[in-house]
């Protein structure tokens, strides 16, 4: 769409971030015919595409199990379809208020809007390093956060680490194809019962009780030192995935104005308002008592919020 145009069009509603939360209010604005713009500051998909583009989901309603990359390809083809105008590479900075409408600055542009919803999930995400020698010399030369696609696995030594669900269905994935190992600290696994009985049953080696010392090779990797009480090893790799946690930062949501809770998440009534008029939250961003944060949770909250939005904006007689 034309800049000019878009600079000049107040939208009924602007969604912050494309995860399954944002995609979903804006499958649910269109519905209503509401103007609307989804912005997000990355790639279209949010943690789905951007954390764990190749793990099946299997606790979304409708699919038996469905791969992450699967599931956001749909949300955003589903989201465009509709209508909705989505920008992705532009992060939002400020929303400030108009006279009458509420202002959004990014980083490449400004717009108005009546509403906002507000689905930032985790904020600016990055998986967690190990912070260990070698780790930063040899990232994507044979260290990555993110596991590869299958055909990218096979024929290769596959070294995981991590103790959760996810470190865990990535070693299943790897397993399928190639010779796979999976390194944790601790003596058991944090994890649903189910995968760990997957892992029980597969080929995937398990190295418990054992922390990673370092990553070797020159120009690429060729082994990981680990150490296992007191003892220092090498084990022959070629892959190294680590999967031990993301840093989230939700600093950004500090300029809102927002009533936030004690660990920055934002605070929402039954309807998914927030304390600022016409601004409105959903997924992971959102936190109270007995929230879980799951796609399912994000986008029913979306539903929601949607709707709300919609209320506000076009204030119909019969809502
Ligand atoms: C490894 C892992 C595995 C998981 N597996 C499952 C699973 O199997 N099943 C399940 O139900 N849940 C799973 N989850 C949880 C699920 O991914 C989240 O609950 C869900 O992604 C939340 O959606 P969201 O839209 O709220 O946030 P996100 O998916 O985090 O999307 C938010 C988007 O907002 C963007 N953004 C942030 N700041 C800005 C800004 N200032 N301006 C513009 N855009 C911004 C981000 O770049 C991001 O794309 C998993 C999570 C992880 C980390």
């Amino acid at each position: 769409m034309d800049r000019i145009y878009e600079l000049k069009m107040c939208y009924d509603i602007i969604i912050i971030g494309a995860g399954p939360g944002g995609l979903t209010a804006g499958i649910y604005a269109r519905s209503r015919m509401m103007k609307t713009l989804i912005i997000e500051a990355g790639r279209v998909g949010g943690q789905l595409i951007s954390l764990y583009p190749e793990k099946g989901i299997h606790n979304y309603p409708g699919f038996e199990s469905v791969q992450a990359r699967k599931l956001s390809d749909r949300l955003y083809a589903q989201a465009e379809s509709l209508g909705c105008d989505i920008h992705d590479n532009e992060k939002v900075n400020e929303v400030l208020d108009g006279d009458e409408e509420l202002i959004v600055n990014t980083s490449k542009s400004q717009y108005h809007a009546k509403s906002v919803i507000v689905a930032i999930g985790m904020g600016n995400f990055n998986p967690k390093k190990m912070c260990i020698p070698g780790e930063a010399e040899l990232t994507d030369k044979g260290v990555t956060y993110i596991l590869p696609v299958k055909e990218g696995l096979v024929g290769r030594k596959v070294v995981l680490f991590g103790g959760g669900n996810s470190a865990i269905e990535m070693a299943l994935i790897s397993d399928t194809v190639t010779d796979t190992a999976i390194v944790h600290r601790k003596p058991e696994f944090r994890a649903d019962e189910c995968n760990v009985d997957a892992l029980k049953h597969s080929n995937v080696r398990t190295v418990m009780n054992t922390a990673a010392v370092s990553f070797n090779g020159s120009g690429k990797l060729e082994s990981v030192t680990l150490n296992r009480n007191g003892e220092t090893y090498d084990v022959p790799a070629d892959l190294a995935v680590v999967n031990i946690g993301i840093d989230a930062d939700l600093e950004v949501l500090k300029k809102w104005d927002l009533k936030l809770t004690e660990d920055g998440r934002v605070v929402v009534d039954l309807d998914m308002s927030t304390s600022r008029n016409g601004i409105f939250a959903c997924g992971d961003v959102v936190d109270y008592d007995g929230k879980n944060k799951l796609i399912i949770t994000a986008c029913g909250e979306a539903a929601t919020a949607s709707q709300s939005a919609y209320k506000f904006v076009k204030k119909p007689y019969w809502a």
